[in-house]
């Protein structure tokens, strides 16, 4: 199964990825992971990739293109994926079906999580992720049982640098742009599905799971 998880930043695609990719057992890929991990070795890929990073702008298509194009040839996606954050534009998605041909994979469902642009301002500034294992919190809305440690690993918590208010209005007014035109892109295609994301944690989570298991036949 091939599941692409669509959303505005802060929609709860990370924190849905977590939970769907465990019960379908599928394999997490996150573009925005794979960035900050290339940050944090401040690797050449890390040193360009940070400098949009830190505005809030996208990094450009044919980096991102490049780095699909390797990840998803590996064999560990054969048992199936979920794309969180991939593709964020029309080049992206069209580079994405070129590559999916040539591996013999079909995208079977491209979720969108759906939260109004005032809610998104809240989820990302309260945000907080854990340094270790990269868990999602949220200081209000979905607190670790001890304050700034991780429930799972006790790792520590932290926010990340392009949560501020600033950036997060530059994410959002550059999802409007970028991103957005994907909607119709994908209902073209018969694959695009709407879950309403302003709701609890677990609701959103039992609509994602009813629609695949249906598509699954
Ligand atoms: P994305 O990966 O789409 O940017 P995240 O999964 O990181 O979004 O979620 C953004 C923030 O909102 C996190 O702090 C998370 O804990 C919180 N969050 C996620 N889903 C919900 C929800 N349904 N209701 C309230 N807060 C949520
Ligand atoms: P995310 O973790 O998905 O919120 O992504 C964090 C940042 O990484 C974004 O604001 C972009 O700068 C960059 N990024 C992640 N995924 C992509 C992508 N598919 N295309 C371009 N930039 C991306």
């Amino acid at each position: 199964m091939l599941v692409v998880l669509m959303g505005p930043p802060g929609a709860g695609k990370g924190t849905q990825a977590e939970r769907v990719t465990k019960e379908f057992n599928l394999l997490h890929i996150s573009t925005g992971d794979i960035l900050r991990g290339a940050v944090k070795e401040e690797t050449p890929l890390g040193k360009e990739a940070k400098e949009y990073m830190d505005r809030g702008a996208l990094v450009p298509d044919e980096v991102i293109i490049n780095i699909m194009k390797e990840r998803l040839a590996k064999p560990d996606c054969v048992a199936g994926v979920l794309l969180d954050g991939f593709p964020r534009t029309v080049e992206q998605a069209e580079a994405l079906e070129n590559v999916l041909k040539d591996l013999h994979l079909n995208i079977d469902a491209v979720i969108n999580v759906d939260v109004s642009p005032d809610e998104l301002l809240d989820r990302l500034t309260g945000r907080r992720v854990c340094r270790s294992c990269g868990s999602t919190y949220h200081m209000k809305f979905n607190p670790p049982r001890v304050r700034n440690i991780c429930d799972h690993c006790s790792g520590e918590l932290y926010q990340r640098s392009d949560d501020t208010v600033d950036t997060v209005k530059e994410r959002l007014e550059v999802y409007g742009k970028q991103t957005l035109p994907l909607i119709e892109y994908y209902q073209r295609k018969n694959l695009y599905h709407a879950v309403d994301g302003a709701r609890p944690i677990d609701e959103v989570f039992e609509d994602i799971a009813t629609h695949l298991k249906e598509g699954k036949g």
